[in-house]
């Protein structure tokens, strides 16, 4: 299963950056997306995932198998680099025109040195507290991929022992396109 998972990312990985991913849009709830998301997760350990939001409907437009993957990948992280912890948050906002999407958790976090390579594939952080979890750095490689091909802007912040925030700042999509 690993092997499998690691082949399918890495042909992923190499189609997107071979700009030979299409995209399939669409309007996209996102709390009912992040929702069923967080539902599957529930079950598989024994971190809970807690949604933020303020509103039950905030649309955007993207192609809802890329962006599961998205949320996948940045949740599994979450889980696995926060060991000790027993929750990670997800907050949903809108501001202006603009969705942000923030994945939170109480983990090792991410160490100052490594922040200019994160999203470089085969990356990962080589530090003792983390060196039995596994993984291929393939991941966040990944998100930013597909980040980018809906023209949004992916980042983070962490504090080492605290935990790390990844935030993803999308267009907002307007639904009704009847009040303007
Ligand atoms: P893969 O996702 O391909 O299974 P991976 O999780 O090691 O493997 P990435 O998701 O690309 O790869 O992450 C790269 C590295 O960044 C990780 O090895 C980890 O050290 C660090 N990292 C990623 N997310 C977090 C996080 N939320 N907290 C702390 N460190 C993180
Ligand atoms: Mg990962």
């Amino acid at each position: 299963q690993r092997l499998a998972n690691l082949i399918n990312d890495f042909l992923d990985l190499q189609r997107m950056e071979s700009g030979r991913q299409s995209y399939h849009f669409s309007p996209i709830n996102l709390p009912s997306l992040v929702a069923d998301i967080a539902e599957q997760w529930q079950d598989k350990q024994k971190h809970r995932v807690i949604i933020h939001q303020h509103a039950a409907e905030l649309w955007i437009r993207a192609d809802v198998n890329r962006f599961r993957q998205v949320f996948d990948n940045l949740i599994s992280n979450a889980i696995k680099y926060s060991p000790s912890a027993d929750h990670i948050d997800i907050h949903l906002t809108a501001h202006e025109g603009k969705i942000t999407i923030a994945i939170q958790d109480y983990g090792l976090g991410i160490p100052q040195d490594a922040n200019e390579h994160m999203f470089s594939k085969f990356f990962r952080v080589d530090n003792s507290d983390r060196r039995q979890i596994g993984g291929t750095g393939l991941g966040l490689a990944i998100v930013k991929e597909i980040v980018e091909g809906h023209r949004g802007q992916i980042s983070f912040t962490s504090e080492m022992g605290h935990g790390t925030t990844f935030r993803i700042v999308m267009d907002q999509y307007e639904i009704s396109g009847l009040d303007g």
